[in-house]
């Protein structure tokens, strides 16, 4: 920690991408670590800065869907179809990459994740740019992603050159990923598009990619989006009698509960946070809850899963089964 990157606005952000810098750039879903994806030492320092494998591609944001063939072509009338309907939002399509995309962006494979951001200012970061911007988000890698400007300062203010202050982010969680190279438009990783919404546009259904198949994808990762906290995930039937077994354990443990509900009757020991019962309002705190655990010195943590997997509920299922997953 230390250092802290200035706060900068639109014209300052393009000032540092045009000359290979770094700047924590708001979007609708997280805040991510931007970099003009055409230049490959500014891309580079994306993978040092997060400590990033090189193998895991990134996201390249656009301004439009009309700016897309420098990037990619449409594979398909879905793809298509999806990016009328749900571009600017919180949707990825992968699809097959054009020759001049980097090797940096992509990590050599044969398609490119691309995405138009619907926040005003990622947009106008774009227009002056005037190209694509690779950008993450800006944590350190396996860690929980920021949704503040502050969340962003704490984690990599050391290390960037600039961050554009956008406010809390209105979505909250990343992008849903859809693989739109194949016959069927398959979900590499839910987010927030719900899987309903895709198959809305498409009259169609879609694959829900499995957890052990797929590309290589750092959100696909056993274990990410975690806090230093222990997390495990627990059936609301259950979470009584879990908390109660951990504090009689271990009796000065700090736990925490975060469940949508007041627990039942008998839970001791732990401090109970209620989170929105929504999905889309839990969604927008959900990654701020996990931070302010770790501020608070919180050890263990108990996180009643969301019943309903349909709508933002799967995404959020998602996001702390990998938040519990084994180190
Ligand atoms: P992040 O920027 O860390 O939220 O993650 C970007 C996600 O997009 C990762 O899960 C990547 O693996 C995925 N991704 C990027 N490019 C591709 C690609 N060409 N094929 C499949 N997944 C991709
Ligand atoms: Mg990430």
């Amino acid at each position: 920690m230390g250092g802290r990157a200035p706060f900068v606005d639109v014209e300052g952000a393009v000032r540092i991408l045009r000359a290979g810098g770094l700047v924590g750039l708001p979007t609708e879903t997280v805040y991510g670590l931007a970099a003009d994806a055409t230049q490959p030492a500014a891309v580079r320092r994306i993978f040092e800065t997060k400590g990033r494998p090189p193998t895991h591609p990134l996201i390249v944001h656009v301004p439009s869907a009309e700016a897309l063939s420098r990037w990619s072509a449409w594979s398909s009338p879905s793809a298509r179809r999806l990016a009328d309907a749900l571009w600017p939002g919180p949707l990825t399509l992968v699809l097959p990459r054009a020759a001049a995309v980097l090797d940096e962006v992509t990590g050599g494979l044969p398609s490119v994740a691309v995405r138009v951001p619907a926040h005003p200012l990622a947009r106008a970061v774009l227009e002056g740019l005037g190209a694509g911007i690779a950008a993450p988000s800006a944590n350190r890698f396996g860690a929980v992603s920021p949704t503040t400007a502050e969340h962003v300062q704490d984690e990599l203010g050391d290390r960037i050159d600039g961050i554009l202050d956008g406010g809390p982010c209105d979505v909250g969680i990343e992008s849903t990923i859809v693989d739109v190279t194949g016959d069927v438009p398959r979900v590499l990783r839910p987010g927030g598009v719900s899987v309903e919404s895709l198959q809305d546009v498409l009259g169609a259904p879609v694959l829900v990619a499995g957890e052990d198949d797929g590309p290589r994808a750092p959100g696909r990762l056993a274990s990410h989006y975690a806090p230093r906290a222990r997390v495990s995930v627990v059936d609301e039937r259950d979470v009584a009698e879990r908390v109660r077994a951990w504090t009689s354990a271990h009796p000065d443990s700090t736990t925490v509960v975060l469940a949508p509900r007041a627990l039942p009757e008998g839970v001791r020991g732990g401090r109970w946070v209620e989170v929105p019962e929504d999905p889309r309002a839990w969604a927008q705190t959900l990654y701020a809850d996990l931070r302010a655990l770790d501020a608070a010195g919180v050890e263990r943590a108990f996180i009643v899963l969301p019943v309903e997997s349909s709508g933002l509920g799967m995404a959020i299922r998602d996001r702390l089964l990998r938040a519990a997953g084994p180190r």
